[in-house]
């Protein structure tokens, strides 16, 4: 079996590397890859309103996204793809991607795991809006962006590596699995309080 190739790993920045059998991994969600998908969904473009807040670990807050926008897009084919992600924008600033971590197609919300920072020269916008928010807070949402991943028919295993950012697009995918896909991953988060643990499918 041969090993992801070095140089697709190193340059990814957010979700490093995808690997299955071809060995390729793109950084670029959506662009050239077999392995993303780009999808023309009804696109969401509006006011999302935070439903729920659940600390996740010490430094992730999960949000549940919903409202009319919300709702009304849900009902488009495809939205469940593990990874598409959409921009979020605070008051004309400019937009920051985020990975739709789970939907809910029955509460009508989308889930997404905000990482807080704290250790920077500031703690980020939307980061620290993610912080304080309650429910009935607002936030405008855009996309999904092209992005979403989707196994190869045939892969036997997968590659996954991701910073804590990046560890809601690589929980999505890997729930996303069919029972027996072998999955290898590295995954760098700050400090064991944020460990998370991992859902598979037996088989
Ligand atoms: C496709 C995609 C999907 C993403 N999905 C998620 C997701 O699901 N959850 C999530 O939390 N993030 C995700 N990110 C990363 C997120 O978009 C960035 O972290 C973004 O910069 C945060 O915006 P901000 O306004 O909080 O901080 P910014 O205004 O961009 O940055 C201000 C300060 O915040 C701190 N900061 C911001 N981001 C980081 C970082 N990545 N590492 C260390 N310090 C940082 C730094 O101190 C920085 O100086 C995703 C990015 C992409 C491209």
């Amino acid at each position: 079996m041969d090993i992801c190739k070095a140089e697709h790993i190193n340059s990814a920045s957010m979700l490093g590397a995808i690997c299955m059998r071809c060995g390729y991994a793109n950084p670029r969600p959506g662009i050239g890859s077999k392995q993303w998908v780009s999808f023309n969904l009804c696109d969401l473009r509006g006011r999302s309103i935070v439903q729920r807040c659940t600390g996740i670990t010490p430094r992730m807050r999960r949000l549940a996204l919903g409202g009319p926008d919300v709702v009304a897009w849900l009902k488009s084919d495809g939205v469940e793809f593990p990874a598409a992600w959409v921009k979020l924008r605070l008051d004309g600033r400019d937009g920051r991607g985020y990975t739709i971590r789970q939907v809910d197609k029955r509460e009508g919300t989308i889930d997404i795991d905000f990482v807080l920072h704290y250790d920077g020269p500031d703690n980020g916008t939307v980061s620290d809006w993610a912080r304080f928010a309650r429910p009935g807070d607002q936030v405008d949402i855009r996309g999904p962006r092209a992005g979403g991943f989707r196994l190869l028919p045939d892969s036997k295993w997968i590659w996954l590596a991701a910073d804590a950012c990046a560890l809601p697009a690589a929980q999505a995918i890997m729930e996303s699995l069919p029972a027996g896909v072998e999955v290898h991953a590295l995954f760098v988060v700050h400090d064991n309080d944020e460990r998370q643990s991992a859902r598979f499918r037996v088989g």
